[in-house]
């Protein structure tokens, strides 16, 4: 009889004990020098449990001329999302790490047979905006294969778990995505009107499957193009959707649009009926300017002057003089472009409201949405 070597699973082989595994973690770690283990980890298997949260992009699907939908498996570690919710993604665009927030499009998934989350794929759409670093990156450059980083899901953008009777949605370009999410992934909506807006015909993204929806009674659709009915005024919603004021409105699309939704809900008495979606902040007028002097940049902590005038992001006025400082969603949400003013003053661009230091305060600022007000010395 031929013998046979029985393994055991590998989860069942005892692990060395914690103090050996620490001696042989510093052992690596040494060996390894300048780079770390994970760092050849990283090289192997970028998206394993433990490692920071990444996603391969799987799939690079156009939607439109400037649109693109990016399937991506995300890494070991991802815990799922709720429809109408967004991630953040870091990726590389000229050596320069850029994080930007887009949607998640795709419905979530329900847990693996092995009660994980991260086991199948997501997708977000991206449009590219003129003169926008990522997005026509994302729409005209990216390849199926890249890695980018993550952030788990977050936002309240969402609809409660149970569905309004009625809901009217309104959107415009690309503010389309979380709603498309929300469509794909709650057919508990019975009672939908959907009012979308886009610049032409040609350029509404998931046309065949909005207006699918619309064809199957799934959706009153209505579509718009500006260039044949114009902009997007409010006051025809009257016209449009006659029972506007009885329905709960999820409204995603260009700052305009939603100022003037909110002015429109709030002069009816209806505010607590509508959540909007914003791209980007809403943006006062500019005040005085100044110089930034950012301390601590690069190895050698370097300090460097760079002059802004009073509409500028701190953060871009930092970008645009080539210096690599922290950031996130760029619109105020998710404190990721944090730095501390040592003194000065800086003033809030949704506001208008200054903030100052004196010596000795070290205030944390959010850079993406402060502009500096006369002059400010910031540490990283
Ligand atoms: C919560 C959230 C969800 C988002 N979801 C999506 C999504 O699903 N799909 C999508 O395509 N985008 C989405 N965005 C917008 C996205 O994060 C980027 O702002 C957008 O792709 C532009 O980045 P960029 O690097 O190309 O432009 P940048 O290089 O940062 O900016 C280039 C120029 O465009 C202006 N700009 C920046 N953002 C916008 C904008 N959104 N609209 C118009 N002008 C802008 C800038 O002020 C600047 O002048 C979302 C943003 C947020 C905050």
């Amino acid at each position: 009889m031929r013998a046979h070597t029985v393994r055991r699973p590998s989860s069942t082989i005892a692990a060395p004990p914690a103090g050996l595994r620490a001696s042989l973690w510093r052992l690596a770690e040494a060996l390894a020098t300048p780079l770390v283990p994970a760092d050849y980890l990283d090289l192997f298997d970028p998206l394993r449990e433990g490692a920071d949260l990444r996603g391969r992009i799987v799939d690079v699907v156009h939607e439109t001329e400037d649109s693109a939908t990016l399937t991506i498996q995300p890494g070991r570690g991802w815990r799922g999302h709720v429809p109408g919710q967004y991630i953040r993604i870091g990726i590389d665009v000229g050596g320069v790490r850029n994080w930007r927030a887009y949607s998640v499009t795709s419905p979530p998934h329900p847990p693996s047979a092995r009660g994980r989350k991260d086991d199948a794929a997501i997708t977000i759409t991206v449009k590219a905006i003129e003169d926008g670093v990522v997005s026509n990156h994302i729409v005209r450059n990216v390849e199926p294969g890249a890695l980018v980083m993550l952030d788990q899901a977050t936002g309240e953008f969402t609809l409660p778990e149970t569905a309004p009777t009625k809901v009217l949605f309104i959107t415009a370009g690309s503010g389309i995505t979380p709603v498309v999410g929300m469509l794909r992934s709650r057919p508990d909506l019975t009672d939908v009107t959907h009012v979308h807006c886009a610049p032409t015909a040609a350029g509404v993204i998931f046309a065949a499957e909005l207006r699918g929806y619309g064809d199957s009674g799934r959706t009153n659709y209505i579509e718009r193009h500006d260039d044949e009915h114009g902009m997007l005024e409010l006051a025809d919603l009257d016209e449009l959707v006659p029972d506007w004021r009885e329905r709960a409105a999820w409204v995603c699309g260009p700052t305009g649009l939603l100022d003037a939704a909110e002015a429109h809900w709030a002069a009816h008495g209806l505010s607590d009926r509508l959540t909007v979606e914003r791209f980007r902040p809403t943006i006062i007028e500019p005040g005085e300017g100044g110089a930034i002097q950012f301390l601590g940049m690069g190895t050698s902590n370097a300090s460097v002057m760079v002059d802004a005038d009073g509409a500028t992001p701190i953060l871009d006025a930092g970008e645009d003089a080539g210096l690599l400082l922290p950031s996130g969603c760029r619109m105020g949400i998710c404190m990721g472009c944090i730095v501390t003013m040592r003194q000065g003053a800086v003033r809030d661009l949704r506001t208008g409201e200054i903030t100052t230091a004196e010596p000795g305060d070290n205030l944390p600022i959010q850079t993406c949405v402060n502009a500096v007000a006369g002059s400010c010395e910031l540490e990283l």
